[in-house]
């Protein structure tokens, strides 16, 4: 395709606002599918994007209009997949910007807007929804040129429900958004930006070309990855599978080269001709990092080697989590995962319940610290409380922090202030932009991934919404609080606080293990210690009815047997020392509440 007749561009959009639903009728209204083939939602083809209605892997899409390739990336709908937004972005050359008529402009359209203007792209406002009796177009329209600054006096008004403004909305594509540039002759230069697995076609990757062509047959070199593959499929997505002799400059589509796992590619690497390379690779390649790491432990302990094969299954279509065999004296054998962020844990923790049938146990979700060990102990990177070195070995700790922008209706702003303040949240920046308040605070990440967002929601009925990025490391009195059972640590509910939160966790901590724990015939201290330290206890008293009283001095048989039919009530418990715990306990315990 020549390059004057080629348009990418990407939907932005706040989760709700219509992106998915727009998508669709695009595809529709260019015929890439009949009626009858359209089923709900094209683009979010997981069953758990559609739940949540958000997408989690990049899709594309080619249209054809009035003599124009046109082509449509859907990209990720969560901060946790911040960077697989960036390339995406990086592989268009304009933006449909879809705000909702009746909701306006929200936090996290403009995160995604400041990321398309920093790719220089062109941006075509549309206000969705004008078929709602609460719309209000107008002020959208003012929002989207007062807060935003963009000039929105040719904004689409269009209803993707209904079908209203989808042609007018494909030929300003045309008319405003920039042709990619490229050269053919220049050797093989793109931009790998998202992969998959295919059960029939192996991994999957998609592409955008910028300079030179990709065919069948050549020899390609990831430069990041470093390895040489064989091309032997080019083709496009309409949305279904279409084959194309190539994929010149400009064009996005996909490719196959015989690649058995997605964590052979890496999303932003540059693609080239193994025999006639590129001289440097495109910019902005980022190699990910799982920041949140939690263990995961089968309720069954039978159960473990069902766990490794779901887990090692799903990691064949997901790179950007981690795992690896971690054991803990409580829960027995499991995986300590990482992820991206508290979401990408839910995805991964709901796909092995629902596809693979695993009943779970999650431990408390950590965050990765520096540490700066003593003496010229080096540095360490710290995934799992129960790791913590002895506090006279540690010189020093870091803790990774974010910056924040929340968006909140007034009347909500005093308690959502609270709640940042309450977090050990620095407030930057506070204004008001027609009705709602913009607030930015820097927050201790592990502050935020416990129930921040719950939080947020809850307090403000949901109307806040909350964007986030991580702005490095900075040190923190942060201390390692052990869970103590019947006077032994529970390592599994072992965490890292601030030291000055470390008081009403604990005690909150007791309590709530006070009312979860069953009663057994003795007494059982529980204790939240900070090294020998006890800075919270609560005990549960030993069952009045003693079972076995009447067995003192006696048959110590029947004694045994009457403890061995109590403990088969207690299936779902861990036995810990002499204390069951039961599992709700392990998960419950960590709500803040
Ligand atoms: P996304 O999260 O941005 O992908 O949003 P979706 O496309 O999934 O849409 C969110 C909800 O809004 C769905 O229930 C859609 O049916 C609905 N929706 C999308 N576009 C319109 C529209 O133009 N009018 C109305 N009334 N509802 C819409
Ligand atoms: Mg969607």
């Amino acid at each position: 395709t020549p390059l004057d007749k080629i348009r990418n561009f990407s939907i932005i959009a706040h989760i709700d606002h219509g992106k998915s639903t727009l998508a669709d009728r695009l595809i529709q209204r260019t015929g890439g599918l009949t009626e009858r083939e359209m089923s709900a939602q094209v683009l979010d083809n997981m069953e758990i994007e559609k739940e949540r209605g958000i997408t989690i892997k990049a899709q594309t899409v080619r249209l054809d209009w009035k003599g124009y390739v046109l082509n449509l990336m859907d990209t990720p709908g969560h901060v946790d997949f911040a960077y697989e937004v960036s390339r995406s972005l990086a592989a268009c050359e304009g933006a449909l910007l879809v705000v909702d008529a009746a909701q306006g402009v929200e936090a996290q359209t403009l995160a995604n807007v400041y990321q398309s203007i920093e790719h220089d792209h062109e941006i075509l406002p549309v206000i969705n929804k004008i078929d709602l009796p609460a719309a209000e177009p107008e002020r959208v329209r003012a929002e989207i040129e007062d807060i935003i600054g963009l000039d929105a006096s040719e904004a689409v008004l269009a209803s993707a429900k209904s079908g209203i403004g989808i042609e007018e909305i494909l030929d300003q594509i045309v008319a405003k958004i920039p042709s990619p540039k490229g050269d053919r002759d220049a050797p093989l230069k793109a931009m790998l930006v998202d992969s998959w697995y295919d059960p029939y076609l192996g991994v999957v990757i998609l592409v955008r070309v910028i300079d030179g062509v990709l065919k069948k047959g050549q020899q390609i070199k990831f430069m990041q990855a470093g390895t040489t593959h064989l091309v032997d499929r080019t083709g496009c997505m309409r949305p279904k599978i279409e084959q194309l002799p190539e994929l010149g400059p400009g064009e996005i589509g996909f490719i196959t080269a015989q690649i058995k796992e997605v964590a052979q590619t890496m999303v932003g690497d540059t693609i080239t001709d193994a025999k006639k390379p590129a001289a440097e690779a495109l910019p902005g390649f980022k190699e990910v990092q799982p920041v949140v790491f939690c263990g995961l432990f089968p309720t069954d302990a039978n159960d473990f080697e069902k766990l490794r094969e779901s887990i090692s299954k799903l990691r064949l279509n997901d790179a950007s989590f981690s795992f690896e065999m971690e054991t803990s004296a409580a829960l027995g054998f499991g995986f300590r995962c990482g992820f991206l962020g508290l979401l990408h844990l839910e995805i991964i923790q709901e796909r092995l319940t629902r596809e693979y049938d695993l009943d779970l146990i999650t431990t408390a979700p950590s965050v990765v610290y520096h540490l700066t060990l003593t003496h010229g102990g080096g540095q360490l990177e710290l995934h799992n409380p129960a790791d913590m070195p002895d506090p006279n070995r540690i010189e020093e700790i870091e803790e990774p922090w974010i910056e924040a922008v929340i968006y909140v209706p007034d009347e909500y702003l005093g308690p959502i202030l609270k709640l940042c303040q309450d977090r050990r949240g620095i407030q930057k920046n506070l204004t008001y932009v027609g009705g709602r308040a913009q607030i930015t605070y820097e927050l201790p990440l592990n502050e935020v991934v416990f129930d921040f967002y719950d939080r947020l929601k809850s307090i403000s009925r949901g109307y806040a919404s909350f964007d986030y990025h991580q702005i490095g490391h900075r040190p923190g009195d942060l201390v390692k609080m052990n869970i103590l059972v019947n006077n032994e640590p529970v390592d599994a509910l072992s965490m890292i606080v601030h030291r000055s939160a470390a008081e009403a966790r604990g005690r909150h901590m007791c309590e709530r293990l006070k009312d979860l724990i069953p009663r057994h015939l003795f007494k059982i201290p529980i204790q939240a210690a900070i090294g020998g330290k006890v800075i919270a206890r609560e005990t549960i008293a030993a069952l009045r009815k003693d079972v076995t009283a009447k067995c003192y001095g006696g048959d110590i048989s029947r004694k045994k047997k009457l403890l061995d039919k109590q403990k088969e009530g207690k299936k779902r418990m861990r036995e810990y020392g002499s204390v069951s715990i039961p599992q709700e306990a392990f998960i419950a315990a960590l709500r803040m509440g």
